[in-house]
């Protein structure tokens, strides 16, 4: 096998092989992250990539750029609220939401399409923000009819 040159990253200061990057001073992680080359594809063995070399550490600039990229990716859900302080929770067609319980009763498990989950969220997040404290809760089902389970679920806030 013939020794494969070794530099280190100008960015993330790992050292790596001269020739899995396409860049002269990085390497092929920082490469891609800060110029969009292709990526090594790597595969970790004992804190190092087998094929690149990289130590797996990124630089601060670096990790600060991903944080605001996955801010970008941030999704918001906003719900309102009519003059009673109730959760304003519009039903769309084709809304699906369900449950199961485990057998030992200790895990429930949360299945719907993207409408339904989205429905769930909004009625939690009218429960948490509504200012109402007589005992008002939520019948998602109840009120929309939308599993054919006849499941239920209630929303309360304590
Ligand atoms: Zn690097
Ligand atoms: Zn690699």
């Amino acid at each position: 096998m013939t020794e494969r040159k070794i530099n280190i990253c100008d960015e993330c200061e790992s050292e790596y092989y001269k020739d899995s990057s396409k860049m002269d001073a990085l390497c092929p992680h920082c490469a891609f992250i800060l110029y969009g080359y292709e990526n090594c594809s790597h595969k970790f063995e004992k804190g190092r990539c087998i094929k690149c070399f990289w130590n797996g550490k990124t630089s601060l600039y670096i990790n600060d750029l991903l944080k605001d990229e996955n801010m970008k990716k941030k999704k918001s859900i906003s719900v309102g609220f009519n003059e009673e302080d109730l959760p304003y929770l519009p039903i769309k067609k084709d809304t699906h939401l369900t449950f199961k319980i485990s057998e030992d009763k200790k895990c429930v498990e949360i299945i719907g399409n993207k409408k339904g989950l989205r429905l769930m969220a909004k009625a939690l997040l009218g429960m948490a923000e509504t200012e109402r404290t007589d005992g008002y809760h939520i019948h998602i089902d109840d009120l929309y009819r939308i599993n054919k389970d006849n499941k239920e679920f209630i929303i309360r806030k304590k």
